[in-house]
């Protein structure tokens, strides 16, 4: 048995195909399955290499691998041989209206207040007609007959789904020119992965419908369908509108953890913030998919950021020397990491604080005399863990400042920065000497 995942490579993958990829192999590791790859390739114009080799990227860079993969280009044999038992079984029919025909025909349709619903005219075409339009060279493209009776099925999240076949048109399933369409291809594949559930975004139950009278015209079971919701905007705006900025390379090139993403996507729609993170297994063994819900899954970047700041202040030095080496900096003190990561948002941000703590920096002194007296009562030799409490004593005393007054003009001339990890801490980072010409106001 086996779950699968079929993008198609028309383009980079975004956060709503990826949360279908990963509900389906939660799924599959769930329940002992495996889990397919497959690459709906069948659309040669639109279909490229370039996006099936970065599709495979973003699977393994969030953990999901597979046990399974094939192409449908691979396949055309196996849709050939569907085609021809669905042509000698009479279930689908040859047709040759041209678009500029069909279009006008919707258009009198509507306006006559009727659906645009294909009206079957092809079906009654003679033979002599078929053949002279054979022989005039135009090449017919074929639908799929669908069944007269309204189609039903259980989703397991949206329940009773009754499909009016009738307010739906014949489907195309192969092109003029050859090419099979999603719809057929789709089924064949299914019926031979011996796919036992499909679990895809709800803008796909109308497919479904047609999908499962395939299925039984191609004398197989329907496996089991669950249809979740689609990920939208914070505003409920439905996310293709910025599919670009969602794609998962910019997401990664974002500075976003593969963790995060993974279980933000996982949880998304459950939760608002998130505080504990899940290796992909613990994920998969309490994962059900009863608890898909039929309500939007807003996707809040902002949210995003914010969840991996809270996932980088739980790591520990294992991971900050891991990451430092995929970025090639060199290793720096589980007390630097200590210090600095409860400040970023994104690994990235390391680099800014190694400039603070180990490079120059231009020193923020509006102050002059306030810091020339703070110079002076700076305590004398190494620093320990005491002294910046120590110093900031006596320049209060000295001073009579207290609070952000006190502090914030030390922070500014040491870091240049109004923010950052705690002032005792990065008294013990920083050289000594760096922190003199500091105060002096010396880039340094
Ligand atoms: N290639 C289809 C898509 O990307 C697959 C849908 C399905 O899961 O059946 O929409």
């Amino acid at each position: 048995m086996v779950l699968r995942f079929a993008p198609s490579p028309t383009g980079l993958l975004h956060v709503g195909n990826l949360r279908t990829a990963i509900i389906n192999w939660l799924f599959a590791k769930k329940n002992n399955q495996d889990f397919l790859l497959r690459i709906d390739d069948t659309d040669n114009t639109r279909s490229k290499k370039e996006y099936v080799d970065s599709i495979e990227k973003d699977l393994k860079w969030i953990g999901l691998d597979w046990d399974l993969k094939y192409a449908q280009s691979e396949r055309l044999d196996a849709y050939d041989d569907a085609f021809n038992y669905l042509k000698s079984n009479n279930l689908i029919y040859r047709c040759f209206e041209t678009d500029e025909e069909l279009a006008l025909k919707r258009a009198r349709q509507r306006n006559s207040g009727l659906p645009p619903v294909y009206d079957r005219s092809s079906l009654s075409l003679s033979s002599d007609k078929i053949n002279q339009y054979l022989s005039e060279g135009r090449s017919p493209y074929w639908r799929l007959k669908l069944p007269d009776s309204p189609i039903t099925w259980k989703d397991e999240i949206y329940g009773e789904i009754r499909f009016d076949s009738k307010s739906y048109s014949d489907p195309v399933i192969v092109r003029a020119d050859g090419r099979y369409l999603y719809t057929i291809t789709s089924v064949v594949d299914d019926i031979f992965s011996k796919v036992s559930n499909i679990i895809r975004g709800s803008d796909h139950l109308t497919n479904s419908g047609i999908q499962i009278y395939l299925f039984q015209a191609l004398g197989s079971k329907a496996p089991t369908f669950f249809h979740h919701s689609l990920m939208t905007g914070v505003d409920g705006d439905p996310l293709s509108k910025r599919i670009g900025s969602l794609s998962i390379s910019s997401i990664r090139e974002s500075g976003i953890e593969p963790e995060v993403l993974l279980n933000y996507l996982t949880f998304v729609g459950d939760i608002t913030t998130q505080s504990e993170f899940y290796p992909i297994n613990a994920l998969a063994k309490n994962f059900d998919p009863k608890k898909l819900s039929k309500s939007n899954a807003p996707f809040d970047e902002r949210l995003l950021k914010e969840v991996n700041s809270g996932f980088l202040q739980q790591q520990n030095y294992d991971f900050f020397i891991k990451k430092s080496g995929e970025l090639k900096l060199k290793e720096l003190s589980n007390e630097f990491w200590g210090a600095i990561r409860n400040n970023i948002k994104v690994f990235d941000e390391v680099k800014i604080w190694i400039d603070i703590i180990y490079g120059n920096i231009q020193p923020v002194i509006d102050d002059h005399e306030y810091i020339n007296l703070a110079l002076n009562l700076i305590p004398e030799g190494d620093f320990n863990e005491l002294s910046w409490q120590n110093w900031t004593e006596l320049i209060k005393e000295k001073s009579g400042r207290k609070g952000k007054k006190l502090f914030m003009p030390l922070r500014l001339a040491i870091t240049g920065k109004d923010f950052g990890p705690e002032m005792a801490k990065l008294l013990l980072l920083i050289e000594k000497e760096k922190i003199l010409s500091r105060l002096n106001g010396q880039i340094s």
